[in-house]
């Protein structure tokens, strides 16, 4: 690389971010002989895991699912303490697998990427960041994160507040002590609802402001088996295997039933059968469940009644009911000791669909109805999903088009991987890829082993540059919305749909299709020479 004198650094790949997909894919490159720089925003590697540190941040894909399986040593030495590992481990396993790998040589931490722009001229990228570095790339990889882009909602009176807020994706690294503080927390997403029991264990006083309950699922999490550890890791090529093709990333139990078809006894003693096992699975317990509303209510209703159980105040309990979108069509929670939180006296459950927010204070906030007075505000307010961190940078294409031209209908890519009018970019997990509804680490090792085959067809072939045609853009667009509008998904005013940030276009994002589907149809683009792209 050269890097003289203000001269502008030159390399094969700039690879934006250092989470899991960033982290893999400069491994890749370098295997092959690319040169790369990685730039990351963050001070180290980790990605989600660097920035969510909240109390309770953790995996809801089983460890031994997620987690890279690139490397069987890596796999096989590596040893997860729990079923589903705390953020501080999974953190800890990125940076053992940045020291492994030695891949720190090649990243420059605290530095954003903020604008990527097609050179025509030369087929290359040239790439500016905040600390004023520039670099001319013949590929740009985004490995920006699908929930990287923190959402704060913009309450009036918020810079007024004179005691601390955090946003549960931009957690303070030495951590917070709520001790004998009146604490809010505001949403009930899945970082509220892994956060909550143990900031109500600390706070004097939580109050959880809801706009829309959710359905969470018990984890049951516990030390992780020595005999199942063991049994994984002696068939790991197969149990890797098995996820790749699987629909989600991972294995669950399958059942090949409608709810509909069995009786109402069989169905209640499966539901129960799954929540006492915990975990993702409940929503694979029949074939129906994300496609018919008739089977979805009977998994509802299951919940519905588990959470008045679990509540021992009946109007709080039916607060927390959710009842106006179907089961997993918003993100399906797993939780330790959320719903039985609302049992302690020190909590307090507010309906802000009912008196909505009105205004942060100095002290606190107030709703249409009353005011809290507060020391500290939590915004478990989740993040601009998918397409928020692309849509940050000054990205520009052929003709100087920029990404928020392209998007401003909502995203459009080919196979979620590449944007007609970006020749030699991809997008690792972007929008039209299975992405968020898939164990992400299978997802992510799918995309990035496809973009370095891409990458070396293009190098070994002379190429100057691959494009996705506009006409197989919009066919996929036009797949990736026939899918998702065969299920249930988009009846949710959801993250999925975009739903969570004003004005952001009503689109159903990631593709649902299945990831061995999916998996299956990317190779057959790549076998046919790269079918629906076009190479100069
Ligand atoms: C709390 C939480 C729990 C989760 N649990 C699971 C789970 O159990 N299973 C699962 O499959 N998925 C889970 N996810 C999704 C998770 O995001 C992915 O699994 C995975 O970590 C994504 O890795 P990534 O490298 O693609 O993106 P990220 O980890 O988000 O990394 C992207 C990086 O890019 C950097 N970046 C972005 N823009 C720029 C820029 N312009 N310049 C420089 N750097 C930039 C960011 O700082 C970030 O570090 C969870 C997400 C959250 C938030």
């Amino acid at each position: 690389m050269a890097d003289t004198s203000g001269q502008k650094k030159t390399v094969d790949a700039v690879v934006v971010g250092a989470g899991f997909a960033g982290l893999y894919m400069l491994y890749r490159l370098r295997g092959l002989g690319f040169t790369a720089r990685v730039f990351e925003a963050g001070k180290g590697v980790g990605g989600t895991w660097y920035w969510n540190r909240y109390p309770g941040a953790r995996c809801d894909v089983e460890s031994m699912d997620y987690s890279y399986s690139f490397s069987d040593e890596l796999q096989q030495e590596w040893r997860w303490t729990e079923r589903y590992s705390a953020q501080p481990e999974i953190l800890k396993y990125i940076n053992h697998v940045a020291d492994r790998f030695d891949l720190r040589r090649d990243i420059t931490f605290s530095t954003r990427v903020t604008a990527a722009v097609f050179d025509e001229d030369d087929d290359r990228w040239d790439i500016r960041t905040d600390t004023g570095e520039q670099v001319s790339a013949r590929f740009c990889i985004m490995a920006t994160g699908c929930l990287s882009t923190a959402q704060v909602p913009d309450f009036k009176g918020r810079e007024s507040f004179e005691g601390k807020w955090y946003h549960t994706g931009h957690w303070p690294h030495e951590g917070v002590d709520f001790t004998g503080q009146r604490v809010g927390v505001i949403g009930t997403g899945s970082s509220a609802i892994q956060s909550i029991p143990i900031i109500a264990g600390q706070a004097a006083h939580l109050y959880v402001f809801q706009r829309t309950p959710n359905f969470s699922v018990p984890a049951h999490n516990a030390p992780l088996d020595p005999d199942y550890e063991r049994s994984v890791k002696a068939n790991y090529t197969e149990f890797r295997r098995q996820a790749r093709e699987s629909r989600i990333g991972f294995v669950v139990e399958r059942n090949d039933k409608s709810a509909l078809e069995v009786s109402p006894e069989e169905r209640l003693s499966e539901y129960e059968k799954r929540w006492n096992r915990g975990g993702l699975g409940f929503a694979a317990t029949y074939t129906d469940l994300q496609t018919s509303k008739a089977a979805n209510d009977t998994a509802a209703e299951y919940f519905r009644a588990k959470i008045r159980s679990l509540v021992r105040d009946p109007a709080i309990g039916e607060a927390l009911v959710p009842r106006h979108y179907p089961l997993g069509t918003k993100r399906l929670c797993v939780d330790t000791g959320y719903y039985e939180t609302f049992n302690r006296d020190n909590v307090t459950l507010i309906d802000i669909k009912k008196s909505p927010i009105e205004e942060i204070t100095p002290h606190g906030l107030k709703t249409r109805d009353a005011a809290f007075t507060l020391d500290s505000i939590v915004f478990a307010t989740g993040f601009d999903a998918m397409t928020g961190a692309l849509m940050s940078i000054d990205l520009r294409g052929r003709g100087g088009e920029t990404i928020q031209q392209k998007w401003a209908e909502g995203p459009r890519t080919y196979l979620g991987l590449a944007i007609a009018g970006f020749p030699n970019l991809f997008a690792i997990t972007g929008p039209g890829s299975p992405s968020v509804l898939s164990n992400m680490i299978v997802s992510i090792e799918q995309h990035v082993d496809w973009i370095v085959d891409c990458m070396t067809y293009i190098k070994e072939g002379g190429f100057a540059a691959i494009e996705a045609t506009a006409q197989a853009q919009d066919m996929w667009v036009e797949h990736v919305n026939d899918v998702g509008h065969m299920t249930l998904y988009p009846q949710a005013n959801s993250w999925y749909m975009g739903a969570n940030i004003p004005g952001k276009p009503r689109i159903f994002m990631p593709y649902i299709g299945g990831v061995g589907a999916y998996r299956q149809k990317c190779d057959e683009v790549a076998a046919k020479g790269y079918e629906g792209f076009s190479l100069r």
